[in-house]
């Protein structure tokens, strides 16, 4: 085939490849066209059921981020958790997924939490969710990973640096 597909790395909002520039859609869809069934060599094959075998692997949860289960009426953030969770597994900038789940989720500088371990269980989320994932279920693992003391840990530096910008900003406001 030769033709390489039009995939770039995201922004860390979960979705690992997106196509988003109207020339690789082009690029794309030339590929198409000459793509017909039985033109990849079994190597070519191979490689991407290798590639489609570790995203399996990889992938802990099949959430593609829809928002179908949103609000939980508990608060959690449900796309959220799962996508910090998904490029913390697939091994994407490990301490800074553990960071933004800290930071963004579990309340810190004057955010609402929206963390795993709010999950209360009451079922409402599932019943929405078109790819039929056990969320509570899911949830507990993303808290047993991502909640817990590790991230914790990080999170007092973030809190000084965070007091020290508002602090200093203050002091310029007052200056002015
Ligand atoms: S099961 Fe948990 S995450 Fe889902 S709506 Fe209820 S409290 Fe929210
Ligand atoms: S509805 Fe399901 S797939 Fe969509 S964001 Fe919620 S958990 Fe993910």
């Amino acid at each position: 085939m030769g033709t390489s597909m039009g995939l770039e790395p995201s922004g860390g909002d979960g979705c690992p490849f997106r196509v988003n520039d109207e020339k690789y859609i082009v690029e794309n869809l030339k590929t198409c066209e000459n793509a017909l069934p039985g033109s990849m060599t079994a190597d070519e094959l191979a490689t991407i059921d290798l590639i489609a075998g570790t995203y399996k692997r990889l992938m802990k949860v099949d959430c593609t981020g829809c928002g179908y289960c949103t609000p939980c009426p508990f608060g959690v953030n449900i796309p959220r958790c799962f996508s910090l969770s998904i490029n913390y597994h697939m091994g994407f900038k490990h301490l800074m997924n553990r960071a933004r789940y800290g930071i963004e989720l579990m309340g810190e500088m004057g955010r609402t939490p929206g963390h795993a371990a709010l999950c209360k269980n009451c079922g409402k989320c599932m019943k929405a969710c078109p790819q039929h994932i056990m969320i509570p279920e899911e949830l507990k693992k993303v808290s047993k990973t991502l909640g817990g003391f590790r991230t914790k840990m990080m999170l007092p530096p973030f809190r000084l640096m965070f007091h020290t910008l508002q602090m200093a900003r203050k002091i310029k406001k007052g200056n002015n």
